[in-house]
């Protein structure tokens, strides 16, 4: 906070009163596992983009239709995962995978062996940071963060499995297995037939005029906040 001040005390006021596990990762009580709110935004702006000032039931319609494709596209995606007898989820194999090279790079001393403790070092990148991180196998914690973070061991956490005689791929969370990721998208869509064959509606729509009347003369400013999917709409009706 100190550091936000110093740069921008208007942002730092801002961010003073807004509990601290709203916005920063290494405080949400692991929570969020790295996923950010605008990570959350974008995936479903992602899903749903070009839906946006569409009539009422094409927003439904696409909205279901795209739905169906992402489930679709992900359980195919499970089905890959599982004949290629993978582990995990793509993104905890890329990220595990990652930090299983870099391991490679540190040097591990051995405190506790009841507790599982060890200090890691880098060497042989003098650019690199060469900080030294503490790991605590017993709470699943290092210093450095990411294993909280991620749920996912960090180079350091691999090297000092390891070294204690531990398979580290036993200690990556469990939510991250194969038939975690299957489980996600197990969810089924049934097919719509045409409006023809849908029962009678049980209720009435009354149309509310005042709702439409232009409380003011010329266009209504929008509140929405604006974000990459708005700006790029923007963009293209300038051609
Ligand atoms: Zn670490």
């Amino acid at each position: 906070m100190e550091a936000i001040k110093h740069k921008n005390i208007l942002a730092h006021r801002y961010l003073a009163v807004i509990e601290k596990e709203k916005w920063i990762l290494a405080h949400d009580g692991g929570w969020r596992r790295g996923v950010m709110t605008t990570n959350m935004s974008e995936c479903l702006n992602s899903v749903l983009k070009g839906a946006r000032r569409l009539p009422i039931s094409a927003i439904v319609h696409l909205t279901l239709m795209r739905c169906v494709q992402y489930f679709i596209e992900r359980v195919s995606r499970g089905g890959r995962m599982v004949q290629e007898n993978q582990l995990w989820s793509d993104y905890a194999c890329r990220m595990y995978d990652k930090w299983a090279r870099k391991s490679n790079e540190h040097r591990v001393a051995k405190y506790d062996v009841r507790e599982q403790t060890a200090s890691v070092a880098t060497v042989g990148r003098p650019s690199r940071g060469q900080h030294i991180q503490v790991v605590k196998l017993s709470t699943s914690d290092c210093s450095c963060g990411k294993w909280t973070i991620f749920g996912i061991l960090c180079s350091h956490a691999i090297c000092t499995a390891k070294w204690h005689s531990l398979d580290p791929t036993t200690l990556v969370q469990a939510w991250y297995n194969i038939s975690e990721y299957l489980a996600t998208y197990e969810g089924r869509f049934q097919p719509l037939a045409d409006e023809r064959y849908w029962d009678p509606p049980t209720f009435e729509l009354h149309h509310n005029p005042v709702r439409r009347e232009r409380r003011r003369v010329g266009r209504d400013r929008t509140t929405r906040l604006r974000n990459e999917m708005g700006t790029t709409v923007s963009r293209q009706r300038q051609y």
